[in-house]
């Protein structure tokens, strides 16, 4: 998973996320660095704090979007991005990779269809997986990462 934030106390509402998602899904296999990322397609003057979470769950896919969308609810998220316009918020939390589990409803897309386009995405994840498959683009994160940065 992707968390970021940029209102509010941002250090301690990616604590909060992470022991309020550690509450429904256990304790996380890894966390990363926190790193501090401009706005991304969008303008902002609140910059934003970034990090990446793994954990290992026997929650299926919707479910587990039910749980990250209470979490965000939970600290304080009330507005939802509406075709891709992005706005300030407490957490955000994006559901990149399920394993090798390609998923496309209407409700979730994983693997993540930015992912692979945002170093504040790759950067967090290649740090606590960086030989984790992508299993549409058949690349590590490690590889990812390194494409995206010599663009
Ligand atoms: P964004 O993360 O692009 O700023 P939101 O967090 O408001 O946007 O999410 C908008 C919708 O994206 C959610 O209601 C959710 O149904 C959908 N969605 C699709 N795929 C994913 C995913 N992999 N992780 C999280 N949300 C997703
Ligand atoms: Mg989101």
């Amino acid at each position: 998973m992707s968390l970021g934030t940029n209102l509010g106390n941002k250090e301690e509402n990616i604590i909060c996320a992470i022991e309020s998602l550690s509450r429904i899904l256990g304790n996380p296999l890894a966390v990363a660095p926190t790193i501090e990322t401009e706005p991304w397609g969008f303008q902002s003057a609140n910059t934003f704090l970034n990090t990446a979470v793994a954990y290992e769950t026997t929650l299926g896919p919707t479910e587990l979007l039910a749980a990250t969308q209470e979490v965000e609810r939970t600290l304080g998220r009330t507005t939802k991005s509406i075709d891709g316009a992005y706005s300030d918020r407490p957490i955000d939390i994006d559901i990149l990779l399920c394993g090798n589990t390609v998923i496309t409803t209407g409700e979730l897309t994983v693997p993540h269809p930015l992912m692979h386009k945002r170093l504040f995405v790759l950067q967090p994840l290649a740090a606590i997986a960086p030989d984790a498959l992508h299993p549409l683009l058949n690349k590590t994160i490690a590889a990812l990462l390194e494409e995206l940065e010599a663009e």
